[in-house]
């Protein structure tokens, strides 16, 4: 198993859809325990494979829920179903998303309460996941990463000014740019 460098925005993979998974194999299989080391290490509650660089429709989480239960797992040429989003203004504290691929930046993100995720699984079987709240926000911050959509793409003003700004100073937005879990330095 190994550590792999995060991508971040600007790098291409990150921004255009992933192929999807036409054989679950040794490699497949090593890809997956890499990115949950890598999600680990960095720390992070989700990590999808263009975040490492890997064109291909996988995700993976890990988070303790809200009663203490861990909900784990890896999701394989998935598709969602999601709720309407609702329309109030949207709560900074509540719902405020991060991205390994956006390291450092938190923005209020309105997103849908109620997921329903179907994918395959490691040994190839096909799984249904309901999920609400928090995990349903996983599901759909981690999904999009598929579709080449990143969360800030997602936001309303003035947060989408307040991230594009903090990306421009970064000098984020362009190809090339990743960090090492473990190695570099990031708050938050
Ligand atoms: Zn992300």
């Amino acid at each position: 198993m190994a550590i792999h460098t995060i991508c971040i925005t600007g790098e291409p993979v990150l921004h255009r859809p992933s192929a999807p998974v036409t054989l679950i194999d040794d490699d497949i299989r090593t890809l997956v325990a890499d990115m949950f080391e890598t999600m680990e290490a960095a720390p992070g509650v989700g990590l999808a494979a263009p975040q490492i660089g890997i064109d291909l429709a996988i995700f993976v989480w890990r988070w303790e829920d809200e009663d203490g239960i861990l909900q784990e797992g890896v999701a394989i040429n998935p598709r969602l179903l999601i709720s309407p989003v609702s329309i109030d203004p949207v709560d900074e504290d509540e719902e405020a998303e991060g991205c390994l691929s956006v390291p450092g930046e938190r923005f209020g993100l309105r997103r849908s309460d109620r997921a329903i995720l179907t994918a395959t699984n490691i040994d190839g079987d096909e799984f249904t996941i309901e999920a609400h709240g928090w995990l349903a926000r996983i599901f759909q911050h981690e999904f999009d990463h598929l579709l080449g959509v990143l969360y800030v793409d997602r936001l309303s003003e003035p947060r989408l000014t307040q991230a594009r700004r903090a990306i421009r100073k970064e000098g984020w937005g362009r190809p090339g740019n990743s960090w090492m879990p473990g190695e570099d330095f990031l708050e938050g």
